[in-house]
């Protein structure tokens, strides 16, 4: 059934509103769609509902907008604000009164959520429409379970969630999921199991980029701090140590890499199409060449274990067996891994290894491509067995750590376009995305970029 180009509804109901109103209407077509996750990707995917006209509720677990980001959002990001906006968005902001950022300048998190996304939040077209503190804890089809496949597309979805502590439920015609991947993070564990000893250090464990030289500055100065990864958080934790170690040079830093070399870890540097994306790997090989940190590669983590108040971490390298041990803190940036816990009683699609949308594995496997040579791809890459249900944003690409915002922006253009009838916009799909410069395919193992 396709739905209708021209539904108008009420956007400003409580959650028990749109469900009555579910209830008493057969056709979906009056439903809204419900777009999970408040992030960059959700709420561009917001205003282009809104710029089609199209009823949506918009259902966010933290307390704002952003929330994600706010997690890391004392680092610079690499991309400049012109990559970072989404168009639809930018033609709502623009409706109200709303300092545009320079667009060649580079925000950091925090700028990006305080100067573009809770602004677009708060504007007319979405803000009726958002509900924070709604985290949804799984989606269905009415009346019908995943086994049941008679009149399944008929049925609406129903959206469960938690909303201040109470049980509340939704209704939608179609669900775009954009609950992104951060916050459920990889082990230090080189096996990505996450084992009981792993977990009971967390008060010595920080899984993401903590404040080193801001709020968190006491926890990790004149200390023994071992980093473990080799993407760009990792780069971007080193780099705030190292600056702790030039005013405290008692801090040790120890970066433990499963790469074989560490320069695999430095990216393209000068060939970088985004300068300050190159800019990292260029000031992190600085410092390795300065022998800022101690670096341990390869280094396989095995155990991770508690010591009398420090922690040792047991791996293989070069075939042996090894302990690193007296270390007070480690920061762990392995990456991040979808959680599809709230999509278990519907029918997806998923790669294997990836665990990404499963027609996207072939365009974004880092095992077989470089970073950024990711090729435009919209709502026909991005559909699932069920009707109607799209994952979209950092989700879609699942572990794969090479998602950028632009990316998001135009698969929800296509999606949105697609859930209003607009088949032409739908299946034209354009993206420009700077090239990271270690463009190539077919890498080997351990020659993979993240
Ligand atoms: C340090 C760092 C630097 C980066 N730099 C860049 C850069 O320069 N350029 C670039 O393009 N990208 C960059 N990225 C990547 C980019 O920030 C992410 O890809 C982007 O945030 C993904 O957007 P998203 O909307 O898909 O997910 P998120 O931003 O993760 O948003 C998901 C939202 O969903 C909410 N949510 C989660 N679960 C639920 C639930 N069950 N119910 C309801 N809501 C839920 C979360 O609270 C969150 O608000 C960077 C990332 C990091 C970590």
């Amino acid at each position: 059934m396709k739905p209708n180009i021209e539904m108008k509804t009420n956007c400003c109901q409580s959650p028990q509103e749109v469900t009555q109103q579910a209830s008493s209407n057969q056709d979906n077509l009056h439903l809204p769609v419900a777009v999970i996750g408040a992030g960059p990707v959700g709420l561009a995917a917001a205003a282009h509902l809104a710029s089609y006209e199209q009823p949506f509720i918009l259902l966010e677990s933290g307390s704002q907008v952003g929330e994600n980001i706010l997690t890391w959002g004392h680092v610079q990001v690499f991309s400049p604000w012109k990559y970072n906006m989404d168009k639809s968005a930018l033609k709502l902001l623009k409706k109200q009164d709303w300092n545009e950022p320079d667009q060649d300048e580079l925000p950091t998190g925090k700028a990006l959520v305080d100067q573009y996304l809770k602004p677009l939040g708060n504007t007319l077209e979405i803000k009726n429409s958002l509900f924070v503190n709604t985290k949804v804890l799984s989606i269905s089809r009415k009346n019908t379970d995943k086994m049941k496949t008679a009149n399944r597309e008929e049925q609406p979805f129903i959206i469960y969630a938690e909303q201040n502590d109470k049980l509340v439920q939704f209704e939608a015609r179609a669900v775009i999921d954009a609950t992104g991947i951060w916050g459920n993070p990889n082990p230090a564990n080189s096996n990505g199991i996450w084992l009981k000893e792993e977990k009971e250090i967390n008060h010595q464990i920080f899984y993401g980029i903590p404040d080193i030289v801001g709020k968190d500055k006491d926890r990790y100065l004149n200390k023994r701090v071992a980093v473990v990864g080799s993407g760009h958080s990792a780069i971007n934790s080193l780099l705030e140590l190292a600056k702790l170690k030039e005013v405290h040079p008692a801090t040790e830093i120890v970066w433990i890499l499963r790469k074989n070399r560490v320069k695999e870890a430095f990216g393209g540097e000068e060939l970088d199409a985004l300068e300050a994306r190159g800019a990292l790997g260029r000031r992190i090989h600085k410092l390795v060449n300065s022998n800022v940190f101690e670096v341990i590669t390869p280094f396989r983590i095995q155990h991770v274990n508690e010591k009398e108040g420090k922690i040792e971490l047991m791996g293989e390298s070069q075939g042996e067996l090894k302990a690193i041990s007296e270390i007070d803190e480690v920061v762990v940036n392995t990456g991040n891994r979808p959680d599809f816990s709230n999509l278990s009683e519907v029918r997806t699609s998923i790669d294997s290894a990836t665990e990404s949308v499963k027609a996207l594995a072939p365009l974004i496997d880092p095992n077989i491509h470089s970073c950024g040579t990711v090729r435009a791809h919209g709502e026909k890459e991005l559909r699932q067995p069920e009707k109607y249900l799209y994952i979209v944003g950092a989700k879609s690409y699942g572990r794969a750590p090479t998602f950028l915002m632009a990316t998001g922006y135009e698969q929800v253009r296509s999606v949105v376009a697609y859930l209003s009838g607009d088949d032409e916009a739908a299946k034209k799909v354009k993206l420009d995305l700077p090239e990271t410069g270690v463009c190539s395919t077919n890498l080997n193992a351990t020659n993979s970029c993240c």
